[in-house]
């Protein structure tokens, strides 16, 4: 079966995301741990986590994926905002403990001058640092689009993260098909070469989850702008064999489109009439 789902709103918490899931035939879902850019976390409501359960359970609402806030940058040349990441990040992965053997996914950073051997060197500094051999959260590396000083622009540059971090086992990647187009992947007229790349820099067992969004912009833009399905440079023909292709139709499929619950219900119901 196909699992898709979409971001949704946390600001009413857990049993509240369960709900607008179930609204719009979501089965899986994506939220921000806290406001995106940044600044503390509400406390977690042991009841809300424990009533989601259970009705995660009932629906087969699963896996959730947590997005760290945008303004987190472990490769930033500011000590403080390093430490900011950090501080967020560990406690984010707290957090994350009582919905247990989810994913959470950050984007690697920006190294703004500093070059991206040192924003390499930065970014898994910090997950050696944070990451606990004991957590059941998996941590997932976004592919990003390159835009600015952004790291992660290339399987190689994530691959280089993960050799450097001791608990790499810990480690996955998201590949959001909007940002890899934007990198200058095509993923529109040579997806099999693609996933073959990726299976050889990085290995196909360590992508956990897909950002399904189109490109309002082609291919190696850098520009990281997102379309709706069908709406931009990507295309539905493109989504279509993404969500079809063996390497990838067991994961769980996000939206992150321009698009309020009803225009992602629709997206989500074009998905599944396109499912093989
Ligand atoms: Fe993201
Ligand atoms: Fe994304
Ligand atoms: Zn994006």
């Amino acid at each position: 079966m196909l699992r898709i789902g979409c971001h949704l709103s946390s600001a009413k918490g857990y049993v509240s995301m369960a709900r607008q899931a179930e609204k719009i035939h979501a089965n899986t879902f994506q939220f921000f741990t806290r406001n995106p850019r940044g600044g503390n976390a509400k406390d977690i409501d042991p009841s809300d986590v424990k009533a989601f359960l259970d009705i995660a359970e009932t629906n087969d609402l699963s896996p959730i994926l947590a997005h760290a806030p945008y303004t987190l940058n472990a490769c930033s040349a500011d000590p403080a905002i390093r430490d900011f990441a950090r501080r967020t990040m560990k406690d984010d992965l707290t957090r994350m403990e009582y919905t247990p053997g989810n994913l959470y996914n950050f984007h690697p950073g920006s190294h703004v001058k500093q070059g991206t051997d040192t924003g390499i060197l930065l970014i898994s500094q910090m997950l050696n640092e944070i990451l606990q051999p004991e957590q059941t959260t998996t941590v997932l590396l976004e592919t990003m689009s390159g835009k600015g000083s952004e790291v992660g622009k290339s399987f190689e540059e994530l691959r280089r993260i993960i050799d450097l971090t001791e608990q790499e086992k810990l480690l996955g990647i998201c590949l959001d098909t909007c940002h890899v187009w934007d990198a200058g992947y095509d993923i529109v007229n040579r997806l099999d070469e693609v996933l073959t790349e990726f299976d050889t820099i990085i290995g196909l067992k360590r992508l956990k989850a897909i950002h399904l969004n189109d490109s309002q912009n082609p291919m190696g833009s850098h520009k990281d702008r997102h379309a709706r399905l069908g709406e931009g440079y990507i295309g539905l023909d493109a989504f279509k064999r993404i969500i079809n292709h063996p390497a990838l139709r067991n994961l769980p499929f996000y939206l992150e489109t321009p698009n309020e619950l009803d225009g992602y219900a629709k997206e989500i119901q074009l998905m599944r009439e396109a499912r093989d």
